[in-house]
């Protein structure tokens, strides 16, 4: 099922001509980078051309541009997350530096002795690491929502850990190390019934789902532009309005003030309470630059011909004897996480790599799920969808080639 144009997709991507080892590169690592099409690639070099500035508007003109440009990627970012409105979206350096604001402002303010926050196995270090640094800090404690054998959340078991002392659910809504789909609307609707606020880690969902953060409900919704075809050192933190105006501020220093003195500091409002210093006013503009290239194509169109993508190379690295994928959802975005029996993830990477095939071998910054498996490493072909199935028939020849090989 093809709703649209994949070779015409590719095109728009300079680095898929790319040749490793005298083959054509085949990216298969989309869950820890993803590449930029060439309207992300123009849009940088158009701001460094004609509008780079710092954005103090009211200084000159191409402060008045660089702003423009800055506060127009804002819009798009909301827009494409379904905010209320502009001011709910913090650019930040990425998911990890956007989950550590949150921790450190909301959550020194809320959260104390014996609180507890909720997290899940299937966490990206970024979203157990600041909680537990907290946890510390404070005397909370970390509860952590379990799951079954096919790697999906077990509702009933979350439910018996949410009480009066849950004060957040930190919660990705797609596994980078397993590709799981997790029931964020179920989750989020069950924390919101003890009083509990629930952030969303969107690092891997935001890419291959349509995410509505006010459908959801959900009271903080973060993520990387780097995942979803923009560039790197940007990132979003959405919280709701009537959260981030309670919040304190983070870092200090210049754009986030109101008024200074050398006896009190008053603050901005949100968003720019929470952007101190220079940002990154390029790469927040080439992320715009993405949204509107995902919104282009429809990122229900992406999601489904990835679904169907997802389903043929399941199907085909299944058909292997040896082969034990990780992960088995019903649902699942985009992710493959497996081991072949008798070779290391190491060595399958390296065979891959040699074919100029690019996978992540090792823990994906995922260590506590993978363990869960027994496992400290997988072998993990992300999918976006600029891949075909003729690039999945090669990575497969490669897994079929050292299975027979054992
Ligand atoms: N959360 C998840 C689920 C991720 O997959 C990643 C990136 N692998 C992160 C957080 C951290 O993102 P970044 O490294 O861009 O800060």
């Amino acid at each position: 099922y093809t709703p649209f144009d994949v070779q015409a997709v590719r095109r728009d991507f300079p680095i898929l001509q790319e040749r490793v080892h005298g083959k054509p590169l085949i990216w298969f690592d989309n869950a820890a980078t993803t590449h930029k099409p060439q309207a992300v690639i123009d849009r940088l070099a158009y701001f460094y051309a004609h509008e780079n500035s710092n954005i103090h508007r009211a200084a000159h003109d191409l402060a008045a541009r660089a702003t423009d440009a800055y506060e127009a990627a804002r819009d798009k970012v909301a827009k494409f997350i379904g905010a209320g409105a502009s001011s709910e979206i913090i650019f930040v350096r990425g998911a990890t530096e956007a989950i550590n604001l949150v921790a450190k402002t909301w959550g020194v303010q809320n959260i104390g002795a014996g609180d507890e926050i909720v997290v899940s196995q299937l966490e990206h270090h970024a979203n157990i690491v600041p909680w537990q640094q907290l946890a510390a800090q404070t005397g909370a404690k970390i509860r952590v929502i379990p799951v079954d054998d096919d790697g999906q959340i077990l509702l009933d078991a979350y439910g018996s850990l949410l009480g009066e002392r849950t004060k957040l659910v930190a919660i990705a809504q797609v596994s980078n190390a397993l590709g799981t789909v997790t029931p964020v609307r179920e989750i989020i609707a069950m924390a919101h019934r003890v009083g509990a606020k629930v952030l969303v880690d969107g690092a891997q969902s935001i890419s291959h789902l349509k995410v509505d953060v006010r459908s959801l409900d959900a009271d903080f919704f973060i993520f990387s532009g780097h995942k979803i075809y923009g560039p790197t050192g940007i990132g979003v933190v959405y919280g709701k309005a009537e959260i981030l105006d309670a919040m304190p501020p983070w870092q200090g220093g210049g754009n986030m003030i109101a008024d200074v003195t050398f006896e009190r500091t008053l603050y901005q409002k949100a968003p720019n309470r929470f952007e101190a210093g220079t940002g990154n006013i390029a790469d927040a503009v080439g992320l715009g630059a993405a949204l509107d290239y995902v919104s282009r194509i429809g990122i229900e169109a992406i999601g489904r011909y990835e679904e169907a993508l997802l389903g043929y190379a399941t199907q085909a690295l299944r058909a292997i004897s040896g082969v034990r994928i990780i992960g088995t959802a019903s649902e699942k975005a985009s992710v493959l996480s497996f081991v072949l029996a008798g070779h290391t993830t190491e060595e399958v990477g390296r065979a891959l790599n040699e074919e100029g095939i690019a996978v992540r071998s090792g823990h994906h910054c995922a260590q506590p799920i993978l363990r869960r498996f027994g496992l400290e490493t997988t072998v993990r072909p992300s999918l976006a969808f600029y891949n075909t199935c003729a690039e999945v028939d090669a990575l497969v020849a490669v897994v079929k080639r050292l299975a027979a090989r054992r």
